[in-house]
């Protein structure tokens, strides 16, 4: 894989300063949202399991958009420390079409690939 161009780097940093404030808005708003979920209101048995999904749902939402989150924010920081782009396990450029996919990638493929065969 070819190393970024500076305006590939730009380009995904951009991206990367808009996923950041997205989904700092969407931890925002859900924090917001499950606390509208009253369990204790009576609503009957099948909206409670409705709502207790609902919870379990934007839960496991929450989670994994916290988990973007950090990986972009470490992104940004590469950034800077001008390490952008670069794998974190084989330090071989992780290359522009999968970081155009994936801005926050902190892998290549390959590495990517066997860590969620081992895990
Ligand atoms: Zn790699």
């Amino acid at each position: 894989m070819d190393e970024l161009t500076v305006a590939q780097q730009q380009q995904l940093q951009h991206k990367l300063s808009i996923l950041k404030e997205e989904l700092q808005l969407l931890l925002t708003e859900s924090v917001a949202s499950s606390q509208t979920v009253d369990l204790d209101q009576p609503i009957g048995r099948l909206s409670r399991m409705d709502a207790l999904q609902q919870q379990a749902m934007a839960k496991a939402n929450r989670a994994g958009h916290q988990q973007r989150l950090i990986l972009v924010e470490s992104a940004l920081l590469a950034i800077k420390q001008e390490r952008y782009g670069e794998c974190r396990r084989c330090e071989e450029p992780i290359g522009y079409p999968r970081l155009n996919a994936r801005p926050e990638s902190p892998f290549c493929l390959d590495c990517q690939q066997q860590s969620e065969k081992i895990n």
